[in-house]
């Protein structure tokens, strides 16, 4: 049973790196980004009021994000395991998962960190276009990681529960270091 949680800032790779770690293990990747952006494009209840957030580079609120996530993984799919790309985002977020992971009897034992300078991220989220990734949203995002997100790091590390890999470098070459993490 794989159960991964990847971390890392906006731009580290998360996306592609969670992408092949899907296909390999033949699991669902779970993209809090990617079902943010289909309820957008669908213009849902949900999708109308995560939008602002998500044009600034603003976390959404958590009242809408954990419901969200509670019945992804509720789905039948999620019952083979999952990758996790962009969630848990703060400590709450995380706080949230671990409870229902225990409710729901899925616990995932760690999270991978992927390690990538602040120059490495800016000039991929540049070439990426999507429609946050302008400089003023890509500054905001960054700045947002580092006071909400990266202290979900030290929660994970300090549960003993926390890989890091070193995601800059060749996307092959960041595969293969998360296989073998996930093994060891
Ligand atoms: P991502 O595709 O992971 O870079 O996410 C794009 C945007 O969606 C973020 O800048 C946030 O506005 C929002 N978002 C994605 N995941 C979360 C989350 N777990 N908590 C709050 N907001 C999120």
């Amino acid at each position: 049973m794989t159960r991964l949680i990847l971390l890392g800032p906006p731009g580290s790779g998360k996306g592609t790196q969670a992408q092949k770690l899907a296909e390999l293990y033949q699991i669902p990747h779970i993209s809090t980004g990617d079902l943010l952006r289909s309820a957008v494009e669908k213009k849902t209840k949900l999708g109308e009021q995560a939008r602002g957030y998500m044009d600034r580079g603003e976390l959404v609120p958590d009242e809408i994000i954990l419901d969200m996530v509670r019945d992804r993984l509720a789905e039948p799919d999620a019952k083979a395991g999952w990758v996790l790309d962009g969630f848990p985002r703060n400590v709450s977020q995380a706080e949230f998962l671990d409870k229902l992971l225990q409710e729901i009897s899925q616990e995932s034992d760690r999270s991978i960190n992927l390690e990538v300078p602040d120059d490495t991220v800016v000039s991929r989220m540049l070439e990426r276009g999507r429609t946050d990734d302008n400089e003023e949203t890509i500054r905001r995002r960054l700045e947002v990681y580092r006071q909400q997100t990266a202290p979900t790091i030290a929660y994970y590390s300090d549960r003993d529960r926390l890989l890091s890999v070193d995601g800059d470098r060749d996307i092959d070459e960041v595969t293969a270091a998360l296989k073998s993490a996930i093994i060891s």
